[in-house]
């Protein structure tokens, strides 16, 4: 009972997947057309042997019908042809098959049977064979669809069969049983193929679905849940072509977290984590303004959005001003402040990416402008491409005659040069004099950076040999160079083969350098001080955890940074400095001031009991030679000045008050 409920569900389609629908459909509307063709031209056939045995009715105006009702479905199946289609209408489009097919099954076997009473014995075969060959033809173009090729087959064998036997010729009878014999294996190898494509297509719909589920991972971000960086390229290339194509504007946005980085380092990564998914949440419904927002990475989000210059720069303003506001995460409420650089096409140069655009307008807005929207305009056209013009003499200069070294001296308390800083100078030959904070990063961006540190320091090294013995050298490190153990172990092979004792060397390091990768850096330095180096941290004070370095690594002087030394003047910037000199002098690390521009600059530092001054007050960065010439200078007129000699903090300042600037020679 049950088998015969669940057949008669099979052959009234009503279990029948979408999925599965739609691909028999795909596939019946190959050959359908055909088993129309087929049937017209067998039923043509047959009604032309008949012509002069069976009354007209029967020989034209019969088969004109059926035939015209053939050939009007094979027409319409083939005028939906390649249309896309839909699950319902293909469930639809194969019950109607079957129920045409059968209704047509009726019609034509009525026909052939009856057809089969007129002519003699040549014209009843070639009904027989009308109808085996028609039936089997039929089976095989329905195929796909095994329900109407069941139903055409029952209508026409069984009537046939009864037909053939009743007529009383062993013969006929014997072709009768031998139809429904074969008709009945061929509907049993198509049931089996029919089996095998059932489950070739859920495979393929399984695989379908496995495909969406991996493009989606691919495309989201894991942590945010909102699109990739893999995404938001993928589909920046389409929304360019398509904005192109129609002329229209489109903006790229790049926005950074400001601050994010230390509330990352310390409130741990964890916090950070739930941090970006908040500010994910923020995104969303900034959606529906119909742009593509993504996180590319850390805490950078960017969006892509089809507007004016004015539309975007309005939402990039909501943006940063919705992404500045306090989050609460679990217990604690933190505020992270967003800066987002802008690029629209129609600004931006062919040579140029537009996201790239942007994220230039970005690191310019992060210097002067945090917190709000910087626009990329065509100024920054032309500083790209003054960029490049460096970056390219850059990668083909001659490092050892296009790069020198500068000495500027770094005092002590008493008046006298302790060390000199090295710090390079650039000459190209194509792009002139470039100052080495813009090329120094933009070596460590194409990569040469290891090979001009060493060649930088062979020349320092070289220059330095004929310094007094009291005379240190202090080096500078790129961010680069420290995490490199090339370049680590170039530096020791250097250090090696110089007349320098490695107790003169001191090499100053940044934070940017340590942060990088701190193992490494550790590694290295630890490497570098077992030789006997000092380690200098530079720039002290304008990073984030300046102090946590201290405590990790094993430093023996801090550059306090120029920007404090500016500060002098005021009580907060001398209670600042007080701070810092105290706490290196409690950790035992010595203490150098950079940027000491005037007397009262220094008396204060003096005052405050830094050991280590450095600035233009005693000289800017001289060539080597000049240096030399400098420093025998100064000697002269210690000899003849005879300068106190004197470690005493107040007589110390009484001799400097007392002193006009210009004759202040220690
Ligand atoms: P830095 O290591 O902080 O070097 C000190 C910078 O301050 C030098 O700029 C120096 O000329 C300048 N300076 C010294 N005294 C004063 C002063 O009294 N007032 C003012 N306003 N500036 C003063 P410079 O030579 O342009 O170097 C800039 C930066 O480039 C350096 O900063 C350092 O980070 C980097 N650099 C220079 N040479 C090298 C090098 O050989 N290797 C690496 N990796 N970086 C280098
Ligand atoms: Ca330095
Ligand atoms: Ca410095």
């Amino acid at each position: 009972m049950l088998h015969l409920t669940d057949f008669i569900r099979w052959m009234a389609l009503r279990d029948v997947s979408p999925d599965l629908a739609v691909a028999q459909f795909r596939e019946l509307r190959k050959q359908v057309p055909l088993l129309y063709a087929l049937l017209s031209v067998n039923a043509v056939a047959v009604a032309y042997t008949h012509l002069n045995h069976a009354p007209d009715w029967m020989t034209i105006w019969i088969p004109l019908v059926l035939v015209s009702a053939s050939v009007i479905r094979m027409f319409a199946w083939l005028r939906h042809s390649e249309s896309p289609i839909d699950a319902r209408e293909a469930i639809r489009q194969l019950r109607r098959t079957a129920l045409v097919g059968s209704v047509l099954a009726v019609a034509y076997i009525s026909w052939a049977l009856n057809l089969s009473r007129y002519g003699g014995d040549h014209e009843q075969a070639h009904v027989a064979i009308f109808i085996a060959i028609t039936v089997i033809g039929c089976i095989f173009c329905l195929m796909p669809l095994p329900q109407a090729a069941l139903a055409i087959t029952g209508i026409v064998i069984a009537p046939s069969l009864y037909y053939y036997l009743s007529i009383g010729d062993t013969v006929y009878a014997a072709i009768g049983i031998n139809m429904a014999l074969v008709t009945i294996v061929i509907i049993r190898v198509v049931i089996i193929g029919y089996k095998a494509f059932v489950r070739l297509v859920r495979a393929r719909s399984e695989l379908d679905r496995l495909n969406r589920e991996v493009t989606l991972l691919a495309n989201t971000d894991p942590l945010t849940a909102i699109p990739n960086r893999r995404h938001f390229f993928t589909e920046l290339a389409h929304s360019i072509e398509n904005a192109r194509s129609e002329g229209s504007d489109f903006a790229v946005g790049v926005i950074d977290l400001d601050r994010f980085k230390s509330i990352n380092d310390a409130m741990g990564h964890l916090f950070g984590d739930r941090l970006l998914q908040a500010v994910a949440v923020r995104l969303q419904p900034l959606v529906q303004t119909g742009g593509l927002f993504a996180r590319l990475g850390g805490d950078e989000f960017a969006f892509q959005i089809s507007a004016s210059a004015e539309e975007a720069t309005k939402l990039a303003n909501t943006l940063c001003e919705e992404l500045s506001k306090p989050y609460q995460v679990g217990d604690k409420t933190v505020s992270v402040g967003a800066t987002c650089g802008l690029a629209v096409l129609s600004v931006v140069g062919e040579s140029t990416s537009i996201y790239d655009a942007a994220d230039y307008a970005l690191y310019n807005g992060k210097t002067d402008r945090r917190g709000f929207t910087t626009l990329y305009a065509a100024s920054h056209e032309e500083q790209i491409r003054s960029e490049r013009a460096i970056e390219s003499a850059l990668q083909s200069a001659d490092l050892n005659n296009e790069m020198d070294i500068h000495f500027q001296p770094i005092m002590n308390r008493v008046g006298g040069v302790c060390a000199v800083e090295a710090l390079a100078r650039w000459t190209s030959p194509t792009v002139g004099s470039i100052r080495p904070d813009v090329f120094i990063p933009l070596a460590e961006k194409t990569g040469i950076v290891h090979r001009l540190t060493l060649a930088l320091f062979n020349k320092s090294l070289r220059a330095a040999e004929m310094l007094p013995a009291d005379i240190k050298l202090s080096f500078n490190l790129s961010a680069h160079d420290l995490t490199s153990s090339e370049t680590v172990l170039g530096l020791i092979a250097l250090i090696r083969h110089s007349e320098m004792p490695p107790s003169r060397i001191v090499l100053e390091l940044t934070e940017t350098a340590l942060m990088r990768n701190f193992e490494a850096a550790e590694d290295g330095i630890l490497l570098l001080r077992r030789l006997g180096v000092e380690i200098a941290l530079d720039d002290f004070g304008t990073g984030y955890s300046s102090l946590g370095y201290l405590q990790r690594l094993p430093i023996d002087k801090v550059k306090i940074d120029r920007c404090f030394i500016k500060d002098t003047g005021t009580s907060t910037g001398r209670d600042l400095l007080a701070a810092i000199i105290a706490l290196c002098s409690k950790m035992k690390i010595g203490c150098i001031a950079e940027g000491v521009e005037e007397v009262e600059q220094l008396n204060t530092l003096i005052d405050l009991g830094c050991e280590g001054f450095q600035g233009y007050f005693y000289s800017k960065p001289l060539p080597p030679q000049e240096f030399f010439a400098w420093l025998a200078g100064r000697q002269r007129k210690l000899s003849v000045t005879e300068p106190p000699t004197i470690k005493v903090r107040g007589l110390m300042t009484e001799i400097v008050d007392r002193l006009p600037a210009q004759s202040l020679v220690f």
